[in-house]
C-alpha cells in the first residue's frame, strides 16, 4: 500500500486534546469535502503532474500541492533518517481516511510509535483499533459528503468547530444517537474570532467539553 503524501515534519499538536504534545505530522494528499475555510487546499487534488520525490516532501509544504508516494515501511526509514524524536504520529490531510489506513498504523504501531488520525468524518475509518481517532465533522460542504455515523462512533475524540449558535445545534443533531460518555469532546472558535470564542468557552462550560484553540497560530508554528 502506498500513500500520497504532501509534508512530513515534526512539531506540536496545536489543536484538540493532545494540545502541546510533540509529534510527527504527516499529511496525505487528497480530500473531496470542500470546506469553504480550509487552510489546506493544496491538499485536495492528487495530480499526477505534481508527483515528486520523497526528499521534497520531507518538510513542511509551504502551501505547495506537490505530493509523493510513501509506503508504511518508507515512513519509518524517512522518521529515523530525519532523528525525530516524537513518538506520537498524526495523520492528516486533507482527508486521510480516503486511504486504508491499516497497513500504516498497524507498522507504525509495531515500531513502537502511537497513532491519531484527524478526519472529517466522510469516509470510512479504517485503522488499528488503538489508533486515536479524533473527528471534526465537516457538516453540508460543497463536496455534499454526509457525515457517517460509524466514524462518530468510532471517535475518541470529536472536534467541532463554532463560529454560531447553529454550529452547536448541528453537532447536537449530529451525535443525538452517539454515545459520547467515553469520548473527548471539544469546540474550536473558528479562526480565533471573538464570538466564536465567547460561544465555545460558553458551552464548554455548561457541557464539561474541553476548548481547543488552535494554539499553533498563536505561537506562529505550522
Ligand atoms: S476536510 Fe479538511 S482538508 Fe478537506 S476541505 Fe475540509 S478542512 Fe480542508
Amino acid at each position: 500500500m502506498k500513500y500520497p503524501v504532501n509534508e512530513i515534519f515534526e512539531t506540536v499538536q496545536g489543536e484538540g486534546h493532545f494540545t502541546g504534545y510533540p509529534v510527527i505530522f504527516i499529511r496525505l494528499q487528497g480530500c473531496d469535502v470542500g470546506c469553504a475555510w480550509c487552510d489546506t487546499k493544496q491538499t485536495w487534488i492528487v495530480d499526477p503532474d505534481m508527483q515528486v520525490q520523497q526528499d521534497i516532501v520531507n518538510k513542511p509544504c509551504n502551501d505547495k500541492p506537490h505530493w509523493a508516494y510513501f509506503t508504511a515501511n518508507e515512513f519509518i526509514k524517512t522518521i529515523q533518517k530525519n532523528k525525530f524524536i516524537a513518538k506520537h504520529i498524526v495523520i492528516s490531510g486533507g482527508e486521510p481516511c480516503l486511504y486504508d489506513l491499516i497497513p500504516l498504523t498497524s507498522e507504525l504501531e509495531e515500531s513502537g510509535y502511537f497513532c491519531q488520525i484527524e478526519t472529517s468524518g466522510t469516509s470510512v475509518v479504517k485503522a488499528t483499533a488503538s489508533t486515536w481517532v479524533t473527528v471534526s465533522p465537516k457538516i453540508e460542504m460543497k463536496g455534499k459528503l454526509p457525515v457517517l455515523q460509524s466514524a462518530l462512533i468510532r471517535a475518541n475524540e470529536i472536534k467541532h468547530v463554532v463560529a454560531m449558535e447553529k454550529h452547536v445545534e448541528e453537532l447536537d443533531i449530529l451525535i443525538r444517537d452517539v454515545d459520547i460518555t467515553n469520548k473527548v469532546m471539544c469546540l474550536q472558535p473558528i479562526s480565533q474570532q471573538k464570538r466564536a470564542t465567547e460561544l465555545a468557552i460558553k458551552v464548554c462550560i455548561e457541557r464539561n467539553w474541553k476548548l481547543s484553540v488552535q494554539m499553533h497560530k498563536y505561537i506562529f508554528i505550522d
